[in-house]
């Protein structure tokens, strides 16, 4: 039986493996891997029958290197030191990976936010950001928030609203936390940012016919069968993006359990099922399965583990059918898994790429916040009139005429959803290309997770080496 490595360790093990590939002095190796700060908090909260409970809560960040920190916070039982200590690490490098200018942090609370009425949860979230705001773990510059497991824009808002409250900074207050709502100063695709993300890197990854081969299927993403394992944010923005990329969602897994359809399940209808019911199971049209951890086995091309860390571990990777493993959440293969599924010749998409598209959507709010103006508003009306002149002199140099409905979709200038999603896009396409192509470089030894890890120790390696510490 494996014994799972605490996370932290897990992601160590996986940055040692990549530190081996570069010529870089142990301190500084060092340095890099090591999380800078962490700050647990206890406060007591009391209930709405009066009762006190004390509350369990962490802040880590875990890079410097670039500032500010940046990474979401989770409200769950499972929430520990050292989770939210590897939660951070992963920042740092996924930030480096996507080339977003944030050193990498992480927070959490210990609850089950299904046990706490919104005002006892509001209560939380308040208490948690004055305790960020007096030790100094939050704002603009210093270190910002997202939303993360079991959190979301209204937690966000919430932040917001006591960070401003508490604190003189009011110019740049809006951007001490992302994943507001848009009325708040979020950012139009935020929410389901990491969902897209995953779908572009996977389509990214489908369309290399060579990598394709290897696994023995065939180029494209294209009528591919996937499962997906968590149907929250993450899970069902990915599962509904893939579909409408041409893929065949065969399974979804929640925590009560999960439904299949080898000919597919229809992202919409089972997201509306569930919201009258509560729950995806008994979905019809399709098989429910009761232990969810099943349908990580069940036969497809592609798996999407899209909920929490150590999913897939040496216990039950042998019954894991899927050619390719699409880590949206993070942490969800341990390495010792890892090593076993890459013997087999699977293809690990890893964490430190396929889920940074919430984080790289967030650097978008963040510095849209901070510039004061929304994409596209300053140069819009210039483009579409730009746009009309070029096409009123192509009416005049061929004769003919375009029509009312090719003048409106040709000459509209772009929206800020628009922008986002197709730097969203480019973003995931050059990062993958990136980490694929220090892949290749390594004649053997090399898989993706151990490329991204090459690409962001360089990375950060840099910001050392500026500093004139390091030879
Ligand atoms: N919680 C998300 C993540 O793990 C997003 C972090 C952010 O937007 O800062 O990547």
């Amino acid at each position: 039986m494996e014994t799972v490595l605490p996370f932290f360790e897990q992601v160590n093990l996986n940055f040692d493996k990549a530190g081996g590939y570069t010529n870089y002095p142990p301190g500084l190796l060092e340095q890099i891997k090591i999380c800078n700060s962490v700050y647990h908090m206890t406060f007591p909260l009391k209930r709405d029958d009066g009762k006190i409970e004390t509350i369990h809560a962490w802040r880590a960040e875990h890079s410097h290197h670039k500032l500010p920190t940046k990474g979401g916070i989770r409200y769950s039982t499972l929430v520990n030191e050292d989770e939210i200590m590897a939660l951070a690490a992963l920042m740092t490098y996924k930030c480096a990976v996507m080339d977003v200018p944030f050193g990498g942090a992480k927070g959490g609370i210990q609850i089950n936010r299904e046990m706490y009425s919104v005002s006892e949860l509001e209560r939380i979230t308040r208490r948690y950001t004055y305790e960020l705001i007096r030790k100094n773990f939050i704002g603009p510059g210093i270190d910002v928030p997202a939303p993360d497991y079991g959190t979301g824009a209204r937690e966000m808002a919430l932040i917001l609203d006591t960070y401003n409250a508490l604190t003189p900074d009011k110019l740049d207050a809006l951007a001490c936390v992302t994943g507001k709502p848009v009325e708040q100063g979020g950012m139009y695709g935020r929410k389901e940012a990491t969902g897209l993300g995953v779908y572009y890197g996977l389509r990214e990854a489908c369309n290399f016919g060579e990598d394709m081969k290897l696994l023995g299927i065939s180029p494209g993403l294209e009528g591919k069968t996937v499962v997906v394992q968590g149907f929250g944010n993450v899970g069902y923005h990915a599962a509904k993006f893939l579909q409408e990329g041409g893929a065949i969602i065969t399974g979804i897994a929640e925590y009560a359990g999960a439904i299949h359809n080898s000919r597919g399940l229809d992202v919409e209808k089972v997201e509306s099922y569930r919201n009258e019911n509560g729950s995806i199971l008994n979905f019809a049209g399709a098989a429910t399965i009761k232990n969810p951890a099943d349908a990580l086995e069940l036969e497809c091309d592609i798996l999407v583990p899209a909920a929490l860390e150590n999913q897939i571990t040496s216990e039950n990777v042998h019954h894991i059918k899927a050619r390719i493993i699409a880590e949206a959440a993070n942490g969800p293969v341990t390495p010792a898994a890892h090593d076993i599924l890459k013997k087999r010749g699977a293809l690990i998409i890893p964490d430190t790429y396929l889920n940074a598209g919430g984080v790289t959507v967030s650097y978008f709010e963040w510095l849209n916040n901070l510039s004061h103006v929304r994409f596209g508003r300053v140069g819009r009306r210039f483009e579409e009139n730009s746009r009309k002149d070029l096409m009123i002199a192509i009416e005049k140099i061929t004769g003919k005429r375009f029509s009312e409905e090719e003048v409106t979709q040709l000459v509209h200038g772009p929206e800020e959803k628009t922008l986002v999603n197709s730097s969203l896009e480019d973003t995931m396409s050059v990062a993958y290309n990136e980490i694929r192509e220090i892949r290749n470089q390594h004649i053997e030894g090399v898989d993706l997770r151990t490329a991204s890890f090459i690409k962001a120790i360089h990375k950060i390696a840099i910001s050392y080496m500026e500093l004139g510490i390091f030879p």
